[in-house]
């Protein structure tokens, strides 16, 4: 990430912040006592889920680290840059493990039930709003770049649509990689019915961003992106009057 747009992130949510302390603290009357206190307002529910897991490690990348590893580290960063902004989602996982149900016993058996478990949370959370982490592979090396998927709905496309603006910005102004409708094929997506994008945040099989992706500062960058998209479509929704996180 250039200098220039590192500063610029890190400005907005400073920026944030600020406004939040404010938004997010109202006057109250207790006995004849003004006092000021966090509003608790009932509106969307953040879910992250990093991708795959314990067995399922996902892709391998070029020198042979899981995609799970890195989706992890990014969905970790995200949460503590969310907590500074009195934001708390669900992290479906915060470590390393597949949460599959006692009993399996195959791969196969514990990929099935891992994903059924993911919707089933997922479904169970009431106004719920979904960010999967994932990174990409392909055939050719030469593909690079962070891909943004939504599932279908005004919503989904109005956050994936920032996120890969904020990535674009903050990792590479050369991606011009748009966001995409996700395929069926994607199991978790078809199967869940709240907005939801999933973000492929790299090629493990370009050897110049898979060294990237393996770092801890360019996980960090990556987080800040989605964090400052997440706040600024928090904005949007706060502003035009629908529920907010
Ligand atoms: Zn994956």
């Amino acid at each position: 990430m250039k200098k220039s747009s590192l500063k610029k992130i890190l400005a907005f949510i400073l920026a944030l912040l600020l406004m939040g302390g404010t938004a997010f603290l109202v006057c109250t009357r207790r006995s004849d006592q003004v006092v000021w206190a966090p509003i608790r307002h009932s509106g969307q529910q953040l879910i992250l889920d990093a991708g795959h897991g314990g067995e399922d490690g996902g892709a391998v990348s070029l020198t042979g680290m899981p995609e799970s590893n890195i989706n992890l580290a990014v969905v970790l960063r995200i949460d503590q840059l969310l907590g500074f902004c009195g934001v708390s989602p669900i992290l479906i996982r915060d470590q390393d493990i597949s949460i599959y149900d006692e009993g399996c016993d195959t791969l196969r058996e514990k990929k099935v039930s891992d994903i059924h478990n993911r919707v089933a949370l997922i479904e169970g959370t009431e106004n719920a709003l979904v960010i999967s982490i994932h990174q990409n592979t392909f055939s050719n090396s030469a593909y690079h770049g962070a891909q943004v998927f939504y599932r279908e709905g005004e919503e989904s496309l109005s956050l994936a649509t920032l996120v890969q603006d904020a990535l674009r910005e903050g990792l590479d102004p050369g991606n011009q990689r748009e966001p995409t409708k996700i395929p069926d094929s994607v199991y978790l997506m078809k199967h869940i019915t709240c907005p939801a994008i999933l973000v492929e945040c790299g090629f493990l099989s370009n050897p110049e961003e898979e060294a990237k992706l393996r770092s801890e500062a360019y996980q960090t960058q990556i987080a800040l992106c989605v964090t400052s998209a997440l706040l600024k479509s928090k904005q949007n929704a706060g502003l035009s009057g629908q529920p907010v996180i």
